[in-house]
């Protein structure tokens, strides 16, 4: 012990030489109170370092898990319910709540309009894995991760397919938001298509009509909202199964491809007429090229540069969704591109 510290023998008086008295064997990890030496001084930043927050590796070196401070800005749906059901404890030391604050959110994933928070445990260190939003797995029993309810949505529409998807689409896809949507609705499903397949023995199929057949309620069809509420209610009255609707569903991209299908005939189709007109192609034919964003010119150029053998290739190349850009009748293509190579040659 120092020199300065004043010492009293075991008589109480006070005494330069302290005597040895037998100590108290400590344990040596034992902190002492006030022992400055010990703690950690993190210069990693608001993540910490793998002394303070323990796991912080795997999510720095993750490519899915934003580690920075992203999560301050953007639009989330969050499910209060979720969201505190799994900050109510700690998944390793069971002290709870999980504190949702700057400090302890280390890092997040988004997933779609979904996502995880890892928040760390200001008991234990241990990072938790949050999710905002409610999720569900297909198989129960399988491995993987669960979808987020709020990504997996089938958009239903009475008489959708010819009115309300095609507006929709054309809708979302100028306001720049179509992988958006296309990634959370996967696919459309046509309620009036439904009822008329499968419950063959009702007098009408219009809304209004099913409305008073399975909930004996009338309602305002002219109100867009009332008009969505109702099919809910219809669905849900008419014992419509899942299976049956996931098997009269279909890509919520077919809408928007059509459109553009659509647009393209009508622009390109014209400088297909000489070669519709002289017999190289028929009219199906060249419908099938135009929507395919191709015009007689651009032809032609493939044709000078990579000659039939390229025209045929472009042709009957697949696109994204494994179907063929023009047709994959290989006779036929041979044929039309023999007689269209001829022509240009001419020209
Ligand atoms: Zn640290
Ligand atoms: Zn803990």
């Amino acid at each position: 012990m120092a020199d300065s510290v004043v010492c009293r023998d075991k008589r109480g008086r006070f005494s330069k030489t302290l005597q040895e008295t037998s100590e108290p064997e400590v344990a040596e990890n034992i902190e002492i109170d006030h022992n400055y030496g010990v703690g950690h001084l993190c210069i990693a930043g608001a993540t910490g370092c793998a002394v303070c927050c323990p796991g912080i590796d795997k999510l720095l070196g993750s490519t899915k898990i934003n580690t920075s401070t992203s999560w301050h800005s953007g639009r989330r749906l969050v499910e209060w319910g979720t969201l505190l059901d799994h900050l109510k404890f700690c998944s390793r030391c069971y002290n709870g709540p999980l504190i949702l604050s700057h400090e302890t959110i280390k890092g997040e994933m988004k997933c779609g309009l979904g996502g995880y928070l890892y928040i760390q445990c200001t008991s234990c260190q241990e990072l938790n894995r949050v999710p905002y939003g409610s999720t569900h797995k297909e198989n129960p029993s399988s491995k993987g991760m669960p979808s987020f309810c709020v990504n997996t949505k089938l958009g239903a529409a009475h008489n959708g397919k010819n009115f309300d998807f095609r507006v929709l689409s054309t809708a979302v896809y100028n306001c720049n938001m179509y992988d958006n949507f296309t990634q959370i609705v996967m696919g459309f499903i046509d309620s009036l298509a439904l009822f008329r397949s499968n419950f063959p023995k009702i007098e009408k199929y219009n809304q209004p009509f099913l409305a008073q057949h399975f909930c004996k309620e009338e309602y305002n069809a002219h109100n867009a909202v009332d008009d969505v509420n109702m099919l809910d209610k219809i669905l849900i009255a008419a014992n419509v199964s899942k299976e049956l609707m996931l098997k009269l569903c279909y890509n919520s991209n077919s809408h928007l491809l059509q459109e553009n299908f659509i647009k393209a005939k009508a622009k390109n189709l014209p400088s297909f007429h000489p070669l519709i007109a002289s017999g190289v192609m028929k009219m199906t034919t060249a419908e099938n090229i135009a929507g395919s964003g191709l015009n007689c010119a651009h032809l032609k150029l493939i044709y000078t540069r990579k000659g039939e053998d390229g025209l045929i290739d472009v042709l009957m190349s697949k696109t994204a969704f494994g179907k063929p850009r023009v047709s994959n009748d290989k006779k036929l293509m041979c044929s039309v591109v023999q007689k269209m190579g001829n022509m240009f040659s001419e020209l």
